[in-house]
């Protein structure tokens, strides 16, 4: 198996070339065909599965399709339960955007730190957000951020989120988003609180497991 062979952009697969990436991890391998056609991906990967590119990838691939239809806006969003996690996810889609002939503005925001610099960051405009969930919820609150146009939402590490005790946020963070968009779902394991949100969020969810 090969990346040439799942569908993306040339430009996406001179980054995933120059990272280093041979040949696509079994997360990625089913992930990203099915995203990549618009489908719900329900994703059973641990750290280390090469999941965060699984979800980067479609999400550029499909802001380089949409480039000339698509109005500045926040058309995909990332939650993430930490800082550190929110922050590598960033540079991720910041390494792999690298040769797409178009920017790609990507604003990473997560709380214990000032609110300003990331308000200010989103007045500058996002194609992307990855976000912890509380510090999202204060910037929309702020009127810092919309997400009425979120095309793609991706759960990063679902399980943590739970853990970590943003089950109303998250939900919040739901209600906030067009019912018509694509849900990519991602975490290690399935306890049945995890179970429970990713039924209630994804519609025809691919599997795929690792
Ligand atoms: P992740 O599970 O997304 O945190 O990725 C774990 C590590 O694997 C990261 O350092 C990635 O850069 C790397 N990685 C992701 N996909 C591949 C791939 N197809 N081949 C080799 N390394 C990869």
């Amino acid at each position: 198996m090969t990346f040439n062979t799942l569908g993306l952009a040339a430009p996406l697969l001179h980054a995933v070339a120059e990272a280093g990436y041979t040949e696509p991890t079994a997360i990625q391998a089913a992930a990203i065909p099915a995203a990549l056609r618009g489908d719900d991906v329900l994703g059973a990967a641990q750290t280390g599965s090469g999941k965060t590119a699984a979800f980067v990838l479609p999400m550029l691939h499909a802001l380089l399709a949409r480039r000339h239809s698509r109005a500045p806006a926040v058309h995909g969003l990332i939650l993430a339960p930490t800082r550190e996690l929110a922050a590598q996810v960033g540079e991720a889609i910041r390494a792999l955007a690298r040769h797409l002939p178009v920017q790609v503005k990507v604003v990473t925001v997560f709380g214990g730190v000032s609110v300003n610099p990331q308000m200010m960051a989103l007045r500058g405009g996002a194609d992307i957000v990855v976000a912890t969930p509380g510090r999202l919820l204060d910037l929309v609150d702020h009127n810092a951020v919309k997400l009425d146009k979120v095309a793609t939402l991706v759960l990063d590490e679902a399980d943590r989120l739970l853990d970590m005790g943003f089950a109303g946020e998250v939900q919040r963070i739901l209600s906030m988003l067009p019912a018509q968009r694509q849900s990519l779902f991602f975490s290690a394991t399935f306890p049945p609180a995890v179970q429970a949100l990713a039924q209630g969020m994804l519609r025809n969810p691919v599997r795929a497991e690792v």
